[in-house]
């Protein structure tokens, strides 16, 4: 049966809309919108606006998150405890989960998510293998554990099965501690082709793949996969790039290029690819990956927990670049703090204040939301972000009646979501037109923490 939920006041395409009612079909995909209609039946709210695609997630880390804040030994270049240390501490952590674990730890995230006002996740899921290093009888055992964990906590899902073959530029063998993520082109076309099959029947999902950085693959390799499971075939393409400067010096030393501009030189880098952290970038690869309309995935409190640096973000988007956020290593599980960070960022580098404001809209709570909607759907390859005929009825009531946000209304209600208080501000949450969250809480938390729980238990020494 189509159900119809109504709201006095949401966020539509064109802008905000009165009245509104919409009309969900069983597929769980928004069928009608009527505005200015008085209320009938259904479920009822004050404000509604899309839910927001987190795009770059590792989900294991959830496990870590806050493990890695005590000063490490300084490294044999004289640099201080850096993201390097950081790495080692994950690596223990890597060693340990098993596919039950991981299930676990994915659920407890994505409920998080969820609660939060994210309503899909891009998961960049990278651990393959067994402690051995040999593959699970089902190849895509791991990534499956994700799929199945987001199914049952009812959050939307973008797979992006992670290819890493190497340990550095230029094809360099892989190290010991990556043993549980090395695939070769046919086992990891193996790993999507599971993937794809076993998400086929659920429209809340979609299956892109991950080439993990330009230090792990080389470029016979990529082409070969993209190739074999065809370009069309896949919902998105994301790749972390250029986040340490470490990262820029080595791919220099190697080729001469610096990790953006060997991309653009290499690929065909269009809309369907992701360029996760894009930190360190000159000008010229700044406009170069605004024009070509792929997506920078930015994770604001991960890259500024690993101390990697500012994106160039205020050129970016004067340039119209499409981007979108994500929670990383989930430091922080909130697009709040995501979009707060990344304005805050770029003030204390200009100096300045509303720094990502756009000619559309002055408010810059509203240009945040409307950037993380727009750069997010497209990075998952999905139609979502958007409350629009056609789309997934991915939903997020927010509630203005808390002393926070009273009185306020539209982009101020945004403005001041964004950037007044921290205090959760989602109410209920839809995805695929499936009342998730209701009233902040859901209906399987306590299980799920309870499972989670035993599982940190399992994992410590
Ligand atoms: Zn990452």
């Amino acid at each position: 049966m189509a159900q119809t939920i109504w709201a006095k006041s949401a966020l539509l395409p064109h802008g905000w809309a009165d009245s509104v009612e919409i009309t969900v079909d069983d597929n769980g995909d928004i069928s009608q919108i009527l505005i200015n209609t008085a209320y009938q039946q259904g479920e009822r709210h004050n404000v509604l606006i899309p839910g927001i695609p987190n795009v770059h997630s590792h989900a294991h880390q959830r496990a870590m998150s806050g493990l890695g804040e005590r000063a490490g030994q300084a490294a044999s270049d004289g640099t201080k405890d850096s993201f390097w240390t950081w790495r080692k501490i994950m690596y223990h952590y890597l060693d340990r989960i098993q596919p039950e674990h991981l299930f676990h730890i994915s659920s407890q995230l994505y409920l998080e998510m969820l609660k939060a006002g994210y309503t899909c996740v891009g998961e960049f899921q990278y651990l393959h293998h067994n402690r051995d290093g040999n593959a699970y009888q089902n190849s895509a055992e791991m990534s499956l554990q994700c799929l199945h964990a987001a199914e049952a906590v009812g959050l939307g899902f973008t797979a992006l099965p992670v290819l890493y073959r190497y340990s550095g530029f230029g094809s360099v063998d892989s190290l010991e501690g990556q043993k549980r993520f090395i695939n070769d082109a046919d086992s990891f076309c193996r790993i999507v082709e599971t993937l794809q099959t076993e998400s086929d029947d659920n429209a809340d999902t979609s299956v892109g793949i991950a080439p993990h950085s330009l230090r792990a693959v080389d470029q016979p390799l990529l082409e070969s996969v993209i190739d074999s499971i065809g370009k069309d075939n896949l919902a998105a393409i994301h790749i972390h790039i250029a986040e340490q400067t470490k990262e820029v010096d080595d791919c220099l030393a190697w080729s001469n290029q610096r990790p953006v501009e060997w991309l653009f030189n290499h690929f065909d880098v269009d809309q369907q690819w992701c360029l996760i952290h894009a930190t360190h970038m000159t000008d010229s690869e700044t406009a170069k990956m605004a024009i070509s309309g792929c997506v920078a995935g930015l994770c604001p409190t991960t890259e500024a927990n690993l101390g990697d640096g500012f994106f160039n973000a205020e050129q970016y988007f004067n340039a119209n670049g499409n981007w979108a956020i994500g929670s990383d290593s989930h430091i922080s599980i909130d697009p709040v703090e995501e979009l707060r960070w990344l304005e805050y960022g770029q003030r204390l580098v200009t100096r300045g204040r509303n720094v990502l404001t756009s000619p559309k809209t002055t408010n810059t709570g509203r240009n945040l939301i409307n950037g993380a909607l727009a750069g997010g759907a497209m990075a998952c390859g999905r139609k979502i972000g958007s409350i629009e005929v056609g789309y997934r009825a991915d939903l997020v009531v927010v509630n203005d009646t808390h002393p926070r946000l009273y009185g306020r209304g539209e982009d101020d209600l945004l403005d001041s979501w964004i950037f007044s208080g921290n205090e959760n501000m989602v109410d209920s949450v839809y995805v695929g037109g499936r009342k998730v969250i209701e009233n902040g809480v859901h209906a399987n938390e306590q299980q799920i923490a309870s499972n989670y729980r035993q599982t940190l238990d399992q994992l410590v020494d």
